[in-house]
């Protein structure tokens, strides 16, 4: 008997489990004849800020533009410095590249893996007010540490656009991921917690002047059609994509609560198995995008899962600065490269059941025995 392939994101899985809702929507879009910012889009807009308390939603495109016009939204221009962590999908840096702003890579917590508020606070005294933004990755849907990444941008005057791709929904100290800095950028590619059918993304901010700039800046510069009042691009967000991700919205607490009991079920299963856990700082409450386990036998257990029908990933196996489009020759962060050198993320979306989890774990621990 074959056991089933066990994914580390099934966007399928997720389409079938609401599938009469989405097929419904889509259909009502379709015949709508209205198929480009329309009022699915207003109205995913509308839900996705109140999902934050209030505030404001601009859609876009993709991920990667959504942190793009929110870092031009909030003033970076061409030869400006923008701080990030060099353990994230290349898109952060793209989005900072785009802009003909320069990344500067910070060290990373060794523990949570993200963004080191110490680190960031000798980056921004080295610079001397040259980094204008500070671009922390709420990697994995563990929330950065934002009260000191805030303060820390406060004293040296830069501003704050949060990596929101991976953390719809995450808490820290009570408060939602996202609402922390001027900004922050969403991504609804298909594997993530909140996931379209197609691209898709978001701009959040509590400031609606700020969601204003992003309006203009994601159609040709535009308030009145045919009149550009600045140099925008296009990075719109479709009709379809947004009713879909109306019906995703309503289950994403959902998802997010089923992610959450399978990884405290890795986090008991796991505990004498060999390999270091995922940590999570006191006070944040992660929505487990990914359950990042790390051991020095990465390539060996990798190995191990693929034989037993269960797929686990390496996010991210290179580093920013080690990859050629971004290389910092000189640039060191044992950290980070260490941990790229050893993460590997098993199984965990809203798909599986706490049996799968049980399998993959009995898998981790029967190789940690070899
Ligand atoms: C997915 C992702 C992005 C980019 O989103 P796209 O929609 O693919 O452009 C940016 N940052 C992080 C951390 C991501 O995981």
């Amino acid at each position: 008997m074959s056991e089933k392939l066990l994914l580390t994101a099934d966007p399928k899985a997720g389409y079938l489990a609401h599938k009469a809702e989405i097929d419904e929507a889509i259909a009502r879009v379709l015949a709508s004849g209205h198929y480009i910012l329309g009022p699915e889009v207003e109205a995913f807009e509308r839900e996705f800020a109140a999902y934050h308390g209030g505030g404001s939603v601009v859609g876009v495109a993709n991920g990667t533009e959504a942190l793009e016009l929110a870092l031009r939204a909030v003033g970076v221009q061409a030869g400006d410095r923008v701080a990030t962590v060099a353990n994230t999908v290349s898109a952060t840096a793209t989005a900072i590249q785009q802009i003909g702003a320069q990344p500067v890579f910070v060290e990373i917590d060794a523990a949570t893996l993200v963004m080191s508020a110490v680190a960031l606070e000798a980056a921004l005294g080295q610079a001397k007010g040259a980094i204008k933004a500070v671009v922390p990755v709420h990697l994995y849907g563990h929330p950065a540490d934002m009260p000191a990444i805030m303060a820390a941008a406060r004293r040296h005057g830069a501003k704050v656009v949060e990596d929101c791709a991976q953390s719809h929904g995450a808490m820290i100290g009570g408060r939602k991921a996202g609402t922390w800095g001027e900004a922050a950028a969403y991504s609804f590619y298909p594997t993530k917690n909140l996931g379209a059918l197609g691209d898709g993304g978001a701009v959040y901010s509590g400031d609606e002047a700020l969601a204003g700039q992003v309006r203009l800046l994601r159609q040709y510069g535009w308030r009145r059609r045919y009149l550009s009042e600045v140099a925008g691009r296009n990075s719109r967000l479709d009709e379809i994509q947004a009713a879909v991700l109306r019906v995703m919205l309503r289950q994403l607490d959902a998802g997010n609560a089923r992610r959450r009991a399978l990884a405290d079920r890795y986090q008991t299963a796991l505990a004498t198995a060999g390999v270091r856990r995922p940590a999570v700082a006191d006070g944040v409450v992660p929505v487990w995008h990914q359950y990042a386990i790390r051991t020095p036998r990465r390539d060996s257990l990798l190995a191990h899962l693929e034989a037993q029908a269960i797929r686990a990933g390496v996010l991210y196996p290179v580093p920013l600065h080690e990859q050629p489009a971004y290389a910092q020759p000189g640039c060191r962060l044992p950290h980070t490269e260490q941990a790229c050198a050893e993460v590997l993320c098993l199984p965990v979306h809203p798909g599986l059941d706490l049996a799968d989890v049980d399998r993959v774990a009995r898998e981790v621990i029967r190789w940690g025995a070899t």
